[in-house]
């Protein structure tokens, strides 16, 4: 079975348990930039239909770096265009996003990506299901637990949110407006509190009123990681005490504008976290969300969610297929 046959047969699952929280055409609205900066340069560089030569090569590769692809899937790309260029005569544009594509669903297939079938899927024998939500400071994690506990709740799931980002002023507030668009209870304590304590109170509460989902917020300040680990230690161990398989989920947020940033970021959270998913914020704001596939190669950890907007219905599941659909038709 070809790797298109195979995903094409995980989509329809996939379509199936996201039919209710899925807009493909969010999905491709959120990448325009990055799907003008790859699918219209490779279109204008290569015309009516090239020779695969050094030069075309070089054009390509100069392309897929710039949306921040990176080099080792570049290289693989190349490689491909070059295993399959003896068919062509010439090379015309459309034979040459199908064969980038390909491979781009061979990476993706082999950095753990295809198992996401369904991103809302929660044991419903071991509730609540808890999610730590982590990331520096400004990547969207706030927006992100606002536009998540809108979807489990549009999946007809109760939702509690804990609110231990407890460092920043503002940072209840902002909890409070997302948690209110959402149509979802907050649990918080006053500015400078314990988070594990918050975290606490939360699955606390969440049990006692028979919560389907947790969503803990938490601060990201990567500036001292033996405190940063030591703070997700802690309130993994609070809530441990309340039920020993939290946090069922550990979600790490990137910003996908910051580009390298975003990978550095993960190599750092991996360290001191056990990381379950990556959830991609902002596409839709940068012409290099190529970095979704060195993130994927590097770290094979699930891209569970991209974030294609500020609206709360702009948290999409991510799916390889539709992905590179969007990214190059
Ligand atoms: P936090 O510090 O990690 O909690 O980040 P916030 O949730 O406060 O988000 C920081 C900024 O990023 C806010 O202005 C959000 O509106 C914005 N943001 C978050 N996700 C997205 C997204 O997917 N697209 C865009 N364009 N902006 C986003
Ligand atoms: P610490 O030494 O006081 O920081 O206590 P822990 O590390 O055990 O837990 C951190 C916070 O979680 C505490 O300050 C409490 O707010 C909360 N917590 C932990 N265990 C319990 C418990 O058994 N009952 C209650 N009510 N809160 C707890
Ligand atoms: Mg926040």
């Amino acid at each position: 079975m070809g790797i298109l046959e195979k995903f094409k047969e995980k989509v329809s699952s996939f379509l199936k348990s996201t039919s209710n929280t899925l807009s493909i055409d969010k999905v491709k609205t959120g990448l325009t930039k990055t799907r003008m900066n790859i699918f219209d340069r490779i279109k204008s560089a290569i015309g009516l239909g090239r020779k695969v030569d050094e030069q075309l090569l070089n054009e390509i590769e100069e392309i897929l770096i710039t949306a921040d692809i990176g080099l080792d899937a570049t290289e693989k790309i190349l490689n491909a265009i070059k295993r399959n260029s003896s068919k062509f005569n010439t090379l015309d544009s459309d034979s040459l996003l199908e064969i980038i594509k390909l491979e781009l669903l061979n990476i993706f297939e082999t950095s753990s990506q295809e198992i996401n079938s369904n991103p809302f899927e929660i044991n419903t024998q071991n509730l609540p299901h808890t999610i730590l939500v982590v990331g520096v400071n400004g990547v969207g994690k706030t927006t992100t637990i606002g536009k998540l506990a809108y979807n489990y709740k549009k999946l007809n799931y109760s939702v509690l949110i804990g609110a231990a980002d407890t460092f920043r002023a503002a940072a209840n507030e902002q909890l409070e407006i997302w948690a209110e668009r959402a149509g979802v209870p907050v649990i918080q304590q006053r500015q400078g509190a314990d988070p594990a304590s918050v975290a606490y109170d939360t699955l606390h509460s969440a049990i006692a009123k028979k919560i389907n989902v947790v969503i803990i917020d938490t601060a990201g300040r990567l500036h001292n990681k033996s405190h940063l680990m030591a703070e997700l230690e802690k309130i993994t161990r609070v809530m441990r005490k309340l039920k020993p398989s939290a946090p069922d989920e550990v979600l790490l947020v990137l910003d996908a504008t910051t580009g390298q940033n975003a990978i550095q970021q993960a190599r750092e959270f991996t360290k001191v976290a056990p990381i379950t998913g990556i959830v991609l914020t902002k596409l839709d704001g940068t012409a290099k969300g190529g970095v979704i596939v060195p993130i994927a190669m590097e770290f094979k950890i699930p891209v569970k969610f991209i974030g294609v907007g500020e609206k709360i219905d702009d948290l999409q599941p991510f799916n390889p297929v539709i992905f590179v659909d969007a990214l190059l038709d």
